[in-house]
């Protein structure tokens, strides 16, 4: 019996990639002898991305698509997808071409070579900007230095993942989702392939600065604890700073004369420590946030209609 190979797509806002998107995968899955599924996860399009997964599922029964209530964000397109996959593997990609089709048969040939995980690395991104190239790669870095999970540079959300790590990665239940921390960190073996990212077919980046910012920080927080460590290094060394004003305080009061009232000093030392407080407390309220996030234990996401082929 032949596999089947599901895709997971995230689409936000997609309309004019999507005929050309399928045009490419649908060629190159002519190709090979596998089954396969198409699974679109619409994330709260709002420009005719829809009608066109409409026409799509209509003519194709191997096209499905989910259109979600709103925008939930990448990480959770990603799960409504993963979650409604059946396939022996999965491969999830953007919709947008700049994760090649062309690169399946490789990916798909690492797997039966016995890879559970096929990450795939970017080496570039031809239309990134400098501003974006820069910030990843001093991401990247600072995420290995301080969590114990190693995340490749450049990974992406381009990636097979085999039955048996689709069904661990559905077992984890967090909202803040940084599932190429997750993938690393189940356990399987993984191969990677490296891929120049092409410049989009169309569109632009749907990833404005607050998103990457909170994409990152959910990265951060839910794979270290090291941020709370600092808060209370710091605090610890203002602690002891603050002792030693204490005892030359005590000094001058008791064993000199010149107890002239010292403004200066003292008002620089309680903006200070204020300023350390507010920190350490800044850092803490982010993690209270998150677990309070997680408490709640809300849906990930939620799914408007189910679109296939009658
Ligand atoms: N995407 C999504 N929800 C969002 C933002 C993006 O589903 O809120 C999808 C988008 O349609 C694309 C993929 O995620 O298929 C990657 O987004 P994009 O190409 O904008 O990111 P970039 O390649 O610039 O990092
Ligand atoms: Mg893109």
């Amino acid at each position: 019996m032949k596999k089947t190979i599901s895709f997971v797509v995230p689409v936000y806002n997609e309309a004019e990639n999507l005929r050309e998107f399928y045009k490419r995968l649908t060629e190159v899955m002519a190709g090979i002898e596998y089954d396969y599924q198409l699974l679109f996860v619409d994330d709260g399009s709002n420009d005719g991305s829809v009608l066109i997964l409409k026409e799509l599922t209509r003519n194709d029964e191997r096209v499905q698509a989910f259109l979600l209530s709103r925008n939930f964000g990448h990480q959770m397109a990603l799960t409504c997808g993963l979650d409604n996959a059946c396939g022996d593997a999965v491969i999830t990609m953007d919709g947008d071409l700049q994760h090649p089709p062309e690169l399946v048969p490789e990916l798909i040939s690492l797997w039966e070579a016995g890879s559970e995980i096929v990450q795939t690395v970017r080496r570039d991104t031809e239309d990134a900007s400098f501003f974006k190239k820069l910030t990843s790669r001093l991401y990247y870095k600072l995420i290995n230095k301080m969590s114990k999970v190693s995340i490749t540079p450049g990974g992406s959300d381009f990636r097979l993942m085999d039955r048996l790590a689709v069904d661990a990665l559905n077992l984890y239940g967090e909202r803040a989702r940084f599932i190429r921390g997750l993938v690393n960190n189940l356990g399987y073996k993984v191969a990677s392939v490296e891929f120049v990212a092409p410049p989009r077919f169309a569109g632009s980046s749907k990833f404005n600065l607050r998103k990457m910012l909170h994409f990152a920080l959910d990265g951060i927080t839910a794979f270290s604890k090291v941020p709370l460590r600092w808060a209370f290094y710091i605090g610890l060394l203002c602690g002891l700073g603050s002792m030693l004003v204490l005892f030359h305080v005590i000094y001058i009061k008791l064993i000199t004369d010149d107890a002239v009232p010292g403004w200066a000093t003292l008002s620089a030392s309680i903006l200070f420590l204020g300023g350390v407080q507010l920190v350490g407390l800044g850092i803490i309220g982010e993690y209270v946030g998150r677990v309070f996030e997680e408490v709640k234990q809300r849906p990930l996401y939620l799914v408007k209609q189910h679109l296939k082929k009658e």
